[in-house]
């Protein structure tokens, strides 16, 4: 199965793929995990990123393109893949159907979350993240057993550069005027559809899942 979540930050695509990844059995790639990994790392690439990713702007489009172009011919994803932040703008989902008409496997669906826009900005200044394995904790909605500490594995937890106030108001309006016209490309494709995001995240898994048992059943390991 080939999936794309789309939606703007805080719209819990994270927290999403990570279900969806597991259940479906198929790659979930992050083209801001990547960058990351890539920042923590020091690598040339992520010397480049970092100074777009403080500020909430976008990393240019032939830097992710080439990124993610390289991640495609790693053989997990042969099976398919479900793409969390990316694409971002009109250009990188051009190259993208150009990536994969080459490959003759074409995207199944484009999941949309939608969120109201208030409840974004809660969503991503709560936000903390394991620094050992990941897990995403809410101060408010989903809080760890003990302040700062991961519930799993004991990590401590951090919040992203990019989720103060100041940055995330600046990542929904990049959001706006980039990557929301993808809504309308994918919907003239006949590939969007809407998973309403509001709810806890089991209801909008559920929702997702329904929709994507049309596609593809779930992995069955
Ligand atoms: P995310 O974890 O998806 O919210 O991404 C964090 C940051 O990484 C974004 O605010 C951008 O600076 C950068 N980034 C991630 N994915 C992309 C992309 N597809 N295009 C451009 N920049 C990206």
């Amino acid at each position: 199965m080939r999936v794309i979540l789309l939606g703007p930050p805080g719209a819990g695509k994270g927290t999403q793929a990570v279900r969806i990844a597991e259940v479906f059995g198929i790659p979930h790639i992050s083209t801001g995990d990547i960058l990351r990994a890539n920042v923590r790392a020091g690598t040339p690439l992520g010397l480049e990123a970092k100074r777009f990713m403080d500020a909430g702007d976008l990393v240019p489009d032939e830097v992710i393109i080439g990124m993610v172009g390289d991640r495609l011919t790693e053989p997990d994803a042969d099976e398919g893949f479900l793409f969390d932040g990316f694409p971002r703008t009109v250009p990188q989902a051009v190259a993208l159907e150009e990536l994969l008409v080459g490959r003759e496997t074409p995207l199944d669906v484009v999941l949309r979350l939608a969120v109201a826009k208030a409840e974004v900005v809660e969503r991503l200044t709560g936000r903390r993240t394991c620094s050992q394995c990941g897990r995403i904790f809410h101060l408010r909605f989903d809080p760890p057993t003990e302040a700062g500490r991961c519930d799993d594995c004991g990590g401590e937890l951090q919040q992203r550069d990019d989720d103060t106030e100041d940055v995330v108001l600046n990542r929904l309006e990049v959001y706006a005027s980039q990557t929301e016209p993808l809504e309308h490309f994918y919907w003239e494709r006949g590939l969007l559809r809407d998973v309403e995001a509001t709810g806890s995240p089991d209801e909008v898994f559920a929702s997702a899942d329904a929709i994507l048992r049309e596609y593809g059943g779930p992995a069955t390991v």
